[in-house]
């Protein structure tokens, strides 16, 4: 069975959806002061995306001791366990550790590892599209210009094609029409 620990060190938890905990409080059952996870000792890990919290308060404003058992789900809605905090904690605390969970960063190598992750590719590349002066002709009372450079590379007039999508070597521009690269 793991120790209890204080849960600030058992914070945060990152939640498939990228949603993190990374504070829990609970007012004092006693004198309403705002407990944190400073104050509350006990096991605080994932059950099937969800974490799961079992934890002994301790008020540090009027002493009061009290269990703390809870349920947090990926869109940070807390819900009750209506299990004692006493048996619930057990149960927590003797599952059998998350694989890597021993090895757990620190949070702060923990962010970085994150941020490290590539960020997605936008869906279109931005490029530089440069158009040429001399028109073929007008399409929808706009020039077609001869040709355009993309990021340097020549793509000459060939077709207008409404929606087209780019075959191998095309172009399109304005959304219809078709320039294919020459060499
Ligand atoms: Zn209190």
């Amino acid at each position: 069975m793991s120790p209890k620990k204080p849960l600030n060190q058992l914070l945060p938890v990152r939640f498939r959806n990228g949603e993190q905990i990374r504070q829990f409080s609970k007012p004092c059952v006693r004198c309403g002061h705002m407990l944190n996870a400073r104050d509350m000792q006990g096991a605080a890990r994932l059950i099937d995306d969800h974490l799961a919290i079992a934890a002994s308060a301790r008020c540090p404003q009027c002493g009061e001791r009290f269990g703390v058992a809870c349920i947090v789900d990926n869109q940070k809605r807390v819900r009750r366990v209506l299990v004692p905090a006493l048996l619930f904690g057990w149960y927590l605390r003797s599952l059998p550790p998350l694989e890597g969970e021993a090895a757990r960063m620190p949070a702060a190598a923990d962010e970085t590892r994150y941020d490290e992750a590539p960020a997605p590719l936008p869906e279109t590349t931005a490029q530089q599209v440069v158009r040429a002066d001399e028109a073929v002709g007008r399409y929808q009372n706009q020039p077609i210009p001869a040709w355009v450079l993309v990021d340097g590379r020549k793509f000459v007039f060939e077709r207008v094609a409404p929606g087209a999508q780019p075959g191998n070597g095309e172009f399109v521009l304005d959304g219809c029409l078709i320039y294919r690269g020459s060499n």
